[in-house]
């Protein structure tokens, strides 16, 4: 699965701009064994929308958060009640940046994944170490900690259908990706520790990502690799013609 976060770029014209240019370029072949999604944002969604419904577009809807909460005082939240009725599919919940920069704790990203799932929508859980934990031996831990705080309750086959994220934070727009053997590492290690936490089957169904500045070039790299499932892609998702050549280098080979 691939997987296109555009952050807060685009507006909903410039939006309806990249989705037809992808549905352009997408060919049946390069959608028949990945699976594409894009997350706009918020003011966009009812744009693509329409827009992939209409014209019948390869292109899954997906939104970049939302509140836990179905309806309430929440000045300018939005919620997954709202997603879930204009047919959004997948929701990333606890993106590095909404950690870092805007205090997601591990508990509200636990509440999020949880009314994502009650709304029948599925989850792209992000975890992920900062360089400074990296540099202190501390990977292993930090994702062992957010895959727990985040999984803990949830009934395996809820967790077996769900993606996950690894997405070192040090490599998210910095143009600094991980080796591709590192990319192997944390994401097998991610898979055991959902093995942990659901069982054995759940580790296995469960579709893993790695996200931290891919590009065209890169991308095969990683999906050569047998515990990446899928990519989440940043700033190289913004164009249509390199977000396609992601997908197509991305095509499973094995
Ligand atoms: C992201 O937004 O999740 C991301 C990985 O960004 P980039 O590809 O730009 O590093």
């Amino acid at each position: 699965m691939v997987s296109g976060n555009w952050k807060m770029h685009h507006d909903h014209i410039e939006a309806l701009h990249t989705v037809r240019d992808l549905g352009l370029r997408l060919k049946p072949e390069d959608v028949a064994r990945v699976d594409v999604s894009v997350h706009p944002p918020f003011t966009d969604l009812r744009t693509v929308q329409t827009l992939v419904e209409a014209d019948r577009l390869p292109v899954i809807l997906g939104a970049q958060h939302c509140n836990d909460h179905d309806r309430g005082a929440f000045t300018g939240e939005v919620s997954p009640q709202m997603l879930a009725r204009l047919g959004v599919r997948y929701v990333v919940v606890g993106h590095s940046e909404r950690r870092h920069l805007f205090g997601m704790s591990d508990e509200a990203v636990a509440a999020t994944l949880a009314a994502v799932l009650r709304h029948g929508m599925t989850p792209i859980l992000c975890v992920g170490e900062t360089g400074e934990e990296r540099a202190a031996g501390r990977t292993e831990e930090r994702l062992s900690a957010q895959l727990t705080a985040a999984l803990t309750g949830a009934e395996p086959a809820a967790v077996a259908a769900m993606v996950i994220a690894y997405e070192p934070v040090w490599a998210i727009g910095t143009g600094n990706a991980a080796t591709a053997v590192d990319a192997e590492d944390a994401c097998l290690f991610v898979r055991q520790s959902v093995e942990s936490v659901a069982g054995a089957e759940a580790g296995q169904a469960i579709r893993i990502q790695y996200g931290g500045s891919v590009n065209a070039e890169n991308a095969a790299d990683y999906m050569a690799e047998p515990d990446v499932d899928g990519l989440l892609v940043g700033g190289a998702s913004l164009d249509a013609a390199s977000f396609v050549e992601i997908v197509r280098a991305s095509a499973p080979r094995r």
